[in-house]
């Protein structure tokens, strides 16, 4: 089988994301001393599939992960990495949330009465795992307050706490030297607290950053590599639909 994995740029390659049990892209930066992946895949199984694309290409282990946002389609493979995850206080705080919970029926049926979960998670989540015993939720290694930069050798990150429409804590990644960022979903509604709504002020902040970031290409969770133009298109017509709604 040929290799899956999308390359952005001499530094910077992707898994694509898969929609059958809601896998988001997966991302890879090479630095000359370190390399890091992006988001810690939904599962085992995925981080796996992910670390040996990197191996078939003969590309370094990544020395760190850095996750975008506590959802489990991000976070739940962290267990599987032998790397120090990295993550934002606010996502690390919902973690230890998330690791304490159980994936009995009456357990999962009892989060989406109280509306911890949702549906589509917890259809998603049933699919990545016919046994739910191996579902493993761990904490990260290193957690930042507002932003934290990461020199990986020859070329850096800036991790930065945006929150943002679809959830609080998510945290964008910016890679200066190679005009990328990385989004994880916080361009999307938010489908906890507001059916997968905007919230106008949250997007309009969202709107302003994506603006005042200079990039050519971003990587959202679950989309393909697009440019900003596009990105900035997208969501001044996500920006028209809700003034309209409102009117
Ligand atoms: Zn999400």
């Amino acid at each position: 089988m040929s290799n899956l994995l999308l390359k952005l740029t001499d530094r910077i390659y992707y898994l694509p994301f898969s929609q059958e049990t809601d896998r988001p892209n997966l991302a890879y930066i090479r630095g000359d001393r370190y390399s890091l992946m992006i988001d810690a895949g939904n599962s085992a199984d995925h981080a796996n599939l992910f670390l040996s694309q990197l191996k078939d290409l003969s590309l370094p282990y990544p020395d760190y992960v850095a996750i975008t946002h506590w959802h489990w389609d991000h976070t739940f493979g962290i267990h599987a990495i032998a790397a120090k995850s990295i993550a934002g206080r606010l996502t690390n705080e919902q973690l230890k949330v998330v690791a304490n919970w159980l994936w009995d029926e009456e357990s999962m049926t009892h989060r989406l009465a109280t509306g911890e979960d949702i549906e589509f998670c917890d259809t998603c989540i049933r699919k990545e795992y016919p046994d739910r015993k191996e579902i493993k939720v761990t904490t990260a290694d290193i957690i930042f307050d507002h932003r934290l930069n990461l020199d990986l050798g020859g070329v850096t990150c800036e991790f930065l706490h945006i929150g943002g429409p679809h959830s609080d804590d998510s945290v964008a990644i910016y890679v200066p030297e190679e005009q990328i960022l990385f989004l994880g979903d916080s361009a999307c509604g938010d489908h906890y607290h507001n059916q997968g709504r905007y919230d106008m002020d949250k997007l309009l902040h969202f709107i302003d950053f994506i603006k005042a970031t200079d990039f050519h290409t971003c990587v959202e969770g679950h989309d393909t590599a697009i440019s900003k133009e596009q990105l900035l298109q997208y969501m001044e017509e996500e920006l028209s639909n809700l003034k309209e709604n409102l009117t």
